[in-house]
């Protein structure tokens, strides 16, 4: 379909794709005009991007499932041993189909290994060699099905975020080593679903811990596929909570700390994020500020930042104001299988179920408004890299004082910016002038800039710091040339470096191509084996894997510019 610009690099160009996007883009435009005007403005300019637009005020974001207190055990008890493990998957295939049609983004597993076993244990299932066995072809297909099946008309995959590596019981592991064979080992075209491994000492970091080779299958993976990313629970963020409370959502959310109960990520989500435009801000404050030195243009960004923020918590609130007054009836997946914290079958009103959610305030392009402000990129100088800290501290603090003062769970999220890494810097272009604009896209959150050719593990260091912060949701990634394969050694020094510098969540990318006529898979424009130049990329900018020909404009310029980190 020409001429429809996806917001997302997962849909597919087809007829009825393009009727879903036009019939969004109608909805975008009417609640434009509903909503408070500012914050309709702030987004129309581009200063601000309201997410998943055409949501606004009818659902909530993205989930991670409370499995196993919706669970129809009764049901299963009847069933035989291999008809339990089928209608186990069956039973989340059916959930992961609902839901999708019930909130805009994915939906996480937090602990599938362990989840997994805790239902078969329940249902009187023995880890016998065949139930294993079926076990493993259940999984397969499973994986099979999330990689190919399309949500939405056909148009969006399923983000779908698998947590796994920390049960030590036989199923729990065999989950875990099913799960990562059959990703490490398909074929370049398989990109879903997302899987996380938490790594955690005592359990599956050191040689001696039960899970250790789990963790082996899990660098052996990701040295092929990129995938798994890992959730460093030893690191400073996480040290502090129950590592089985904890799971990533999505391609970077983290839902923990929670106003109404315990820190846990299980049964709750987020509710809807907006991302802030740093390098608009900065252009303003530079093209009024020419004359005034680098502390005074610092501070006058704060406080434009903080003007911005107000807006922008007054249009979370409303929206979660307008999805509190829901029914619960609007929500059917989660009323039939409770997955949300709380009691959605009985509440009086979803208010009740929706404030254990997050509102993220979110923010793109931190070193571009560093590089405006001061004339460095922020990793240039020890000072800038101080200014750039304490900024996103200052974000912290604020995001802080509205969870305090309005008695819910705001949080900061460094955005990923799938579509406004292009849509902002084409707004700013039209006001501004500055060599920053003119890559084309903005650098995700608070990034090195993609080609700043540091070390993996100056980019860690550097990065690091700013994880603790962001308590929405963050990733670091180390940028290799080419597929690292055997040299599992590799990623398991970043992974170490990563827990001492205090980085939550860590992805290894490099670019995988691969020809389409004889499967050939490497770094090249034309094959050495055939001499094919029908070529696949497979590349990872927003969190998830992705096929470079369906990336939006603004993450193709990005890969264009990208250089490794060595
Ligand atoms: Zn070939």
């Amino acid at each position: 379909m020409k001429g429809i610009q996806f917001d997302n690099a997962s849909q597919r160009k087809t007829y009825v794709g393009a009727v879903y996007e036009i019939g969004t883009d109608a909805i975008k435009k009417q609640i434009l005009s509903e909503i408070d005007p500012e914050a309709a403005d702030l987004h129309r300019s581009g200063k601000i991007h309201l997410h998943d637009l055409e949501a606004y005020g009818k659902t909530y974001n993205c989930l991670t499932l409370d499995l196993l207190k919706g669970f129809p055990f009764e049901r299963f008890e009847q069933y035989s041993d291999s008809r339990k493990i089928m209608e186990t998957f069956n039973y989340f295939r059916r959930m992961i189909v609902e839901l999708a049609n019930e909130q805009s983004g994915g939906m996480g597993f937090a602990n599938f290994d362990e989840d997994i076993s805790r239902i078969f244990k329940r249902c009187s299932l023995s880890p016998t060699d065949y139930n294993l066995i079926t076990l493993r072809e259940n999984i397969e297909s499973f994986i099979d099905w999330i990689n190919n099946a399309r949500e939405r008309c056909g148009q969006v995959s399923y983000y779908v975020s698998l947590n796994l590596g920390l049960s030590e019981n036989d199923f729990g592991r065999a989950v875990s080593k099913f799960v990562l064979e059959y990703f490490g080992n398909s074929s370049p075209e398989y990109i879903r679903p997302n899987i996380i491994f938490k790594v955690k000492s005592g359990i599956n970091h050191d040689p001696k811990d039960p899970n250790y080779d789990l963790f082996q299958l899990a660098l052996s993976s990701t040295s092929r596929k990129m995938v798994p990313t890992y959730l460093l629970c030893d690191s400073a963020p996480n040290i502090n909570v129950d590592a089985s409370k904890i799971g990533i959502m999505g391609c970077r959310t983290r839902v923990v700390q929670n106003e109404f109960g315990e820190d846990t990520t299980i049964g709750r989500g987020n509710i809807d994020y907006i991302t802030i435009n740093l390098p608009r801000i900065a252009l303003e404050i530079d093209s009024m500020n020419r004359d005034s030195d680098t502390e005074e243009r610092i501070r006058l960004f704060k406080e434009a930042w903080l003007e911005t923020a107000n807006s922008v918590k007054l249009s979370l609130l409303d929206r979660y104001n307008r999805l509190s007054q829901l029914d619960v009836e609007d929500f059917p997946c989660n009323s039939a299988h409770n997955l949300w914290l709380g009691d959605v079958q009985n509440c009086r009103s979803l208010n009740e179920i929706f404030k254990n959610g997050t509102l993220s305030i979110g923010f793109i392009g931190l070193s571009e408004a560093i590089e405006i402000l001061t004339g460095k990129r922020f990793y240039e100088s020890q000072e800038t890299c101080d200014v750039s800290l304490d900024f996103v501290r200052f974000m912290r603090q604020t995001v802080d004082r509205f969870r305090k003062e309005n008695g819910l769970n705001f949080s900061l999220l460094a955005t990923s910016g799938e579509y406004i890494s292009g849509r902002f810097p084409d707004l700013d272009a039209k006001l501004f002038n500055h060599p920053v604009i003119e890559k084309g896209f903005y650098t995700n959150s608070f990034h090195a800039n993609v080609d700043s050719g540091l070390s993996p593990f100056d980019k860690i260091r550097l990065e690091g710091p700013f994880h603790i912060l962001c308590n929405g949701g963050c990733i670091s990634y180390v940028e290799f040339s080419s597929a690292p394969l055997t040299n599992t050694l590799a990623i398991l020094d970043i992974i170490n470096v990563a827990v001492k510098n205090g980085v939550s969540y860590l992805g290894i990318n490099f670019p995988v191509d691969s020809c389409l006529s004889c499967g050939q898979s490497g770094v090249f424009d034309q094959c050495p084996n055939c001499g094919g130049n029908k070529i696949k990329r497979i590349r990872r900018v927003s969190g998830y894997l992705e096929d470079l020909e369906f990336f939006t404009k603004g993450k193709k310029a990005e890969v264009a510019t990208r250089r490794s980190n060595k």
